[in-house]
């Protein structure tokens, strides 16, 4: 690793560097990928891929015909830099990135305190 991989890149959206480091290509503050469009909070449900999160958000949908919300669910593949390591039932913050593999175009960028 060089010094400059060394550092923590700004990636242009105000979270909280990750305190470890890391040699992915893919992470967004040591790396090179970039983000850019949305950005969604949820829960990690699964950990169980490498360097893959599966994180999942409920949100309700109103129904008119029955002035009633439902819930409903997203479940989102990110990819998880080994400097950050979200673990199941962590709080994450998730930003859009290039498409990563056929299922993966979110990264995650930080542990959310709760
Ligand atoms: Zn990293």
């Amino acid at each position: 690793m060089t010094k400059a991989e060394n550092k923590v890149r700004n990636i242009g959206i105000k979270v909280n560097p990750p305190k470890g480091t890391c040699n992915d290509v893919n992470c967004p503050f040591h790396g090179r990928l970039k983000v850019r469009g949305r950005i969604f909070e949820g829960v990690v449900v699964s950990d169980r891929a490498k360097k893959t999160v599966i994180v999942q958000w409920e949100y309700y949908h109103y129904i008119p015909k029955y002035e009633r919300y439902e819930r409903r669910k997203t479940k989102i593949a990110a990819h998880n830099p080994p400097c950050i390591d979200a673990k199941k039932g962590d709080l994450v913050r998730i930003a859009e990135c290039r498409p990563l593999s056929k299922t993966k175009s979110f990264v995650v960028i930080e542990k959310v305190e709760r």
